[in-house]
């Protein structure tokens, strides 16, 4: 294996319709022909040698939309146990039953971290209705991948599509969740354009905070966090690509071309997942 992807959105279930926003988002990532099928994902996925982190999105109360369950990206990883680690997601405007489905998701299922989108979900992780479900992946020793900065998902449509992008804004939400949690795991996804610096700050001030670079073209990741990826954030910062949005071998073709040190960039593409995952 040489590097492990934290951060894959599972084909959708195939009996449920497609996602509203996914044909907003298919045309934003200029994406051509029928989506992949999980056969189609691991066979992608075994022939770049490459682990990858699967999840789906709940977010039901303010989309609408059914998720994909947990136990379908259980039964995903059951069938490709060398190929696959799954994260629970969970709609924290649900409540105790959030709560509940994670505990589920991580006990019964062996799901191994959760996945929230506070813009699509549309909640703010600091915001003190949502403590129970944050102290309990604390407890429950699990990361947790959050996106942060700029979504793709609404952009150009009326109202942004409705979506707020201020629910995720590194500081305060995530800086205020992980001072809150300091046994908490985060990831904060994707460069967090535009507020890139603020999410530096927060990944170099916090010892549980991280960042994947997933959802960007490595050559258009903003200069500064290259430049810390290499340098004081090498054990912070994590490969994900955003497949299938964004494929995974084009990911690690242009990121083999940018100018990091080798040894952080060994760090970046597998060791740093591994102690986020607590693998040994
Ligand atoms: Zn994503």
């Amino acid at each position: 294996m040489k590097a492990i992807d934290i951060h894959v959105h599972v084909p959708r279930h195939p009996e449920l319709p497609e996602y509203g926003i996914e044909p907003g988002l298919r045309k934003m990532f200029r994406m051509k022909g029928e989506p992949d099928s999980v056969q189609e994902m691991a066979d992608r996925y075994e022939a770049a040698d490459v682990k990858a982190v699967i999840f789906s999105v709940d977010a039901e109360t303010e989309t609408g939309d059914r998720p994909d369950p947990n136990d379908y990206v259980a039964d995903v990883v059951k069938r490709y146990p060398e190929r696959f680690f799954g994260f629970a997601t969970v709609d924290p405007r649900k409540g105790a039953a959030a709560v509940d489905e994670l505990e589920r998701a991580v006990t019964d299922l062996r799901l191994i971290g959760l996945k929230l989108h506070p813009i699509h979900m549309a909640f703010f992780p600091d915001d003190p209705a949502f403590k129970p479900l944050f102290d309990t992946a604390e407890r429950l020793g699990i990361p947790v991948l959050m996106h942060t900065g700029y979504a793709a998902a609404g952009a150009g449509t009326p109202g942004g599509g409705g979506f707020k992008l201020a629910y995720a804004r590194p500081i305060p939400h995530v800086d205020n969740l992980a001072a809150d949690h300091p046994d908490l795991k985060i990831v904060m996804a994707h460069p967090a354009w535009p507020w890139i610096d603020e999410q530096i700050a927060v990944a170099l001030h916090k010892p549980n905070v991280y960042i994947d670079l997933s959802g960007w073209a490595p050559k258009y990741i903003p200069k500064q966090l290259i430049a810390e990826a290499g340098g004081r954030l090498r054990r912070k910062v994590l490969f994900g690509s955003d497949y299938p949005y964004m494929p995974p071998e084009r990911w690690l073709e242009e990121f083999a071309a940018l100018e990091i040190r080798d040894e952080a960039r060994e760090l970046i593409l597998l060791e740093n997942a591994k102690t986020v995952l607590g693998l040994d």
